[in-house]
């Protein structure tokens, strides 16, 4: 029997702890902010932007929502977030994902100042976690290293194996497992026979965004894996990237989904705005 790595009580003390440091920083006169904009009104967008703003209000960070009309230009988008980086009182801005067609996301992206890009998709944030220099990072990713070291699993001198290359998971979780010193393989859709190169790994980590497509043929036993991915099923449930009731029997721990890496990706932005205030030298 695997151990159940719960994402749910592990992203409340990443919460928890956010909310002490606010509550101390709030005592020393100090405010925390985070600006959301939404372009258009895509109802999963919403509902992200909706509990992005309900974990703000939990750990006392303030929020500023921009709710912008499907055809705001992207002129009219870049000057709002000029008029952000430009407001001390603003320590960090997100622009949710996706924007609308006729939008660049990357130079919308690229225009936040790096400083208060709590995302950590800018360039220079995604540099600094390259060469280990301070910088925010991706959230999903962030919070897959506190779930294995909350859970007391030791990354140093593992196999370390990420299946996806995306510049959001795959890619960050890479340099971070990196900097953990684990031995770390990328993997993606030309790795030539994907199960030998998985059944390598001590930790497993899954980015694919194919709904259950990893059974327990790709896992070596006693390996512990981490399931990234999140689809709703045509019955309405949720489910991950992982076959859970393939691969828990083999595995020595495992992220369940729902309940596992989900709940993490919010408190890791929530740390995040916590860090932006830190990094600007607002606070001691
Ligand atoms: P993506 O589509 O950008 O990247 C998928 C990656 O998987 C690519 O690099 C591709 O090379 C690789 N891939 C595709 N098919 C493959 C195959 N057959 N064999 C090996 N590799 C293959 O996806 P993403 O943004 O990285 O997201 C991955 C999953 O994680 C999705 O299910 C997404 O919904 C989920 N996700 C969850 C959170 C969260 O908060 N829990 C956050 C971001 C993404």
């Amino acid at each position: 029997m695997a151990k159940i790595i719960d994402g749910k009580s592990i992203s409340q003390q990443v919460k928890d702890e956010v909310k002490e440091q606010v509550s101390k920083l709030a005592q020393e006169g100090v405010t925390v902010t985070l600006a959301v904009i939404q372009v258009g009104a895509d109802p999963a967008s919403s509902v992200y932007v909706r509990n992005k703003k309900k974990a703000c209000e939990a750990v006392g960070i303030g929020s500023e929502s921009y709710e912008l009309p499907e055809e705001t230009s992207q002129e009219e988008l870049l000057k709002l977030i000029d008029t952000l980086n430009e407001r001390p009182e603003v320590d960090g801005i997100l622009v949710q994902l996706p924007l609308p067609g006729h939008i660049n996301e990357q130079i919308v992206l690229d225009r936040i100042v790096p400083g208060k890009e709590v995302d950590g998709f800018h360039p220079q944030n995604v540099g600094c976690l390259s060469i280990g220099k301070p910088g925010f990072v991706s959230c999903t990713p962030a919070g897959v290293i506190q779930l294995l070291k909350r859970s007391g699993i030791e990354i140093a001198g593992k196999e370390c194996v990420v299946i996806g290359r995306s510049n959001i998971v795959g890619k960050p979780m890479a340099m971070l497992l990196l900097k953990e010193n684990g031995t770390v393989t990328v993997t993606h859709s030309r790795t030539k026979d994907l199960p030998s190169v998985t059944r390598r790994a001590d930790i497993l980590v899954v980015a694919i965004g194919k709904p259950k497509m990893i059974t327990a043929d790709y896992v070596k036993e006693g390996a512990v894996v981490i399931d990234v991915g999140i689809h709703r099923m045509e019955d309405g449930k949720l489910c991950g990237d992982v076959d859970f009731a393939s691969v828990e029997p083999v595995a020595s721990a495992i992220t369940p989904v729902p309940g596992g890496v989900g709940p993490m990706t919010i408190a890791m932005l929530m740390h995040n705005c916590l860090e932006s205030v830190r990094l600007s030298g607002k606070a001691k």
